[in-house]
């Protein structure tokens, strides 16, 4: 059996690594000669950590991951603590860490572990055929990949999408803009152990430790789409926006550099149900896009991997019914997630400022517990015990 492959980020990466795990040969295809991802790092949440542990990169994970043994939510204004509270149950609770990690680490470590050699880089699809002993896809050079079936992990703009919904998906502007980047740790702005957010008047400015002794900070604002963006005004602009912040935020802002500043207008996509098509299937941000308000896409493209290679590897009905168990599996998760994500975007960034008050307002009386009952429901809902 042979897979083709569209997309080398997260998603197309690990379903390859799984893929190949099982001897199953696949071919990635990917449209551009380097990657650059679009954020300074990721977490990690325990879900998609068992399923990089599964797919053999255990020791390489943990070297590039950040050690979050709290978490914290401090007051805006007086960055006084709201509620800090250990993270140890939750890993108690789900049988592993979570880990922050950087981008480019995680890609370099996926890419190395599935084979650099083994990607093509600069073969951007076009458009897909089937036929009666497999899929076509065509790029833009004029050149084609043949499989017994075709796994898109080709992003949140995937051209394979309308192939396989036949309609067209819009992209919803989520309401909010967000500044990312990494900067070396220092402990006057938030402990080297913790995940600490800064939250009022609808914004959050947020660290996780990831390794190298550096932070991966975000910052998030409500505002309307398409601003104009200009790297040079980065640090003003944010001064701006965090005015009248407390001190260790303004440090934040006068510590980062703008030139590895990433500037990103947040969107969803309405979930569907149809992720499969015949003999192709879509995977990750191309079969669910979702806000990054609970750090679940990355994992959920690492758990699509997973469910879809085990699916080709254990059932025997042929590539076609796998790929509707695969669908028949996924789809309520990955809609799960997005709704969860969309809901917890909306409180934080102030969609009914009365509601984002309460929840201020709920987070001084927190002890942990409400936090992480539902940070664990997520993460124990994902494929691997
Ligand atoms: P992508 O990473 O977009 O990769 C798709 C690949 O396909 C790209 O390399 C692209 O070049 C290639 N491609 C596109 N079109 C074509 C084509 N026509 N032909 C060939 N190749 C093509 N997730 C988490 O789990 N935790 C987090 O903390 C987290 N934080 C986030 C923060 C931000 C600000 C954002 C924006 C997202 C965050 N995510 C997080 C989500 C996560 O980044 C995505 O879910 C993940 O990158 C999806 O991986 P993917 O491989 O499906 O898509």
């Amino acid at each position: 059996m042979k897979a083709v492959v569209i997309g080398g980020g997260i998603g197309g990466t690990c379903a390859a690594i799984a893929l190949k795990r099982f001897g199953i040969e696949t071919a990635v295809y990917e449209a551009v000669k380097e990657i650059k991802p679009v954020g300074a790092a990721i977490s990690i949440w325990p879900n998609g950590v068992k399923c990089l542990n599964y797919l053999g990169m255990k020791d390489a994970l943990r070297e590039l991951g950040g050690h979050m043994r709290y978490m914290a939510y401090n007051d805006y204004k007086l960055g006084q603590t709201m509620t800090r509270f250990s993270m140890d149950p939750l890993v108690q609770r789900v049988g592993e860490q979570p880990y922050p990690v950087a981008r480019a680490e995680l890609q370099a470590m996926l890419l190395d572990t599935y084979g650099r050699d083994s990607v093509q880089f600069g073969k951007r699809v076009t458009h897909v055929e089937e036929s009666a002993d497999g899929v076509t896809a065509w790029f833009d050079d004029g050149t084609s990949a043949h499989g017994d079936l075709l796994i898109a992990a080709d992003g949140t703009h995937s051209v394979v999408r309308k192939h396989v919904l036949g309609y067209d998906t819009e992209r919803r502007y989520a309401g909010y803009v967000n500044w990312n980047g990494l900067v070396e740790i220092d402990e006057s702005i938030a402990p080297a152990d913790q995940w600490t957010t800064f939250v009022g008047q609808g914004k959050r400015v947020s660290l996780m430790p990831v390794s190298g002794n550096r932070f991966y900070f975000f910052f998030d604002v409500p505002l309307p789409k398409g601003l104009e963006q200009d790297r040079s005004t980065v640090r003003e602009d944010l001064q701006r926006y965090f005015a009248d912040w407390a001190e260790p935020v303004q440090k934040l802002i006068a510590g980062i550099n703008p030139e590895t500043t990433n500037r990103v207008e947040i969107h969803d996509i309405e979930p569907f149900m149809t992720l499969v098509k015949g003999r192709i299937a879509l995977l990750g941000d191309a079969a669910h896009s979702t806000t990054p308000d609970i750090g679940q896409g990355g994992c959920a493209a690492m758990e699509d991997a997973v469910v879809l290679a085990n699916l080709l590897q254990t059932h025997s009905l042929g590539i076609e019914d796998a790929l509707l168990r695969y669908q028949e599996k996924r789809a309520p998760r990955v809609k799960d997630l997005v709704l969860k994500a969309r809901k917890r975007c909306d409180v934080t960034h102030g969609k009914e400022m009365a509601l984002t008050e309460q929840w201020y307002h709920d987070l001084t009386e927190e002890t942990g517990e409400r936090i992480l009952d539902g940070m664990c429901e997520t993460i124990l809902g994902g494929p691997l015990e």
